[in-house]
C-alpha cells in the first residue's frame, strides 16, 4: 500500500516522535516522582559531533530547563525538546548515573525497540 511517505522517511517519523513523548513522560517522571536535580546528555558512542558536544557541556549536571536550552543552542533548528535532531538516540538522565540502579523509565529509550 502507498501512503506517498517513503519508509525511512515513515520510519524516521516514528521513532523521532515517539523518542520525543517517551522524553516527555521522562521529564515528568522525573519532576514529579523524584528530587534529582541535576542532569546530563546520555549519548551512544557512536552520537554525532553536536550531541556529543551536548554531553561534554552538560557532563558536570545542569538543570533540565538548562538541558533543554543547551540543546536548542547547540542544535539550533532540529532541536525538539530533549532531542537535537530526528532520530537522535540521546536522552536526558539525572546525574551520577548508575546504571544498575536506575529505574526502568529512566533508561528507556524507544530507539532500542523501533529500529
Ligand atoms: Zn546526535
Amino acid at each position: 500500500m502507498k501512503f506517498g511517505v517513503p519508509y525511512n522517511r515513515a520510519k524516521t517519523i516514528a521513532r523521532t516522535e515517539l523518542a520525543h513523548v517517551a522524553n516527555l513522560a521522562r521529564e515528568v517522571a522525573y519532576r514529579t516522582q523524584t528530587n534529582v536535580e541535576k542532569f546530563v546528555y546520555w549519548t551512544e558512542p557512536d552520537a554525532c559531533e553536536v550531541c556529543k558536544r551536548i554531553a561534554q557541556k552538560t557532563r558536570y549536571g545542569v538543570r533540565l530547563d538548562e538541558l533543554k536550552w543547551i540543546i536548542k543552542m547547540e542544535a539550533g533548528g532540529t532541536a525538539r525538546g530533549f532531542l537535537s535532531h530526528p532520530n537522535c538516540r540521546c536522552i536526558p538522565v539525572r546525574k551520577n548515573k548508575v546504571k544498575r540502579s536506575m529505574r526502568d523509565w529512566e533508561s528507556f529509550k524507544i530507539t532500542r525497540i523501533l529500529r
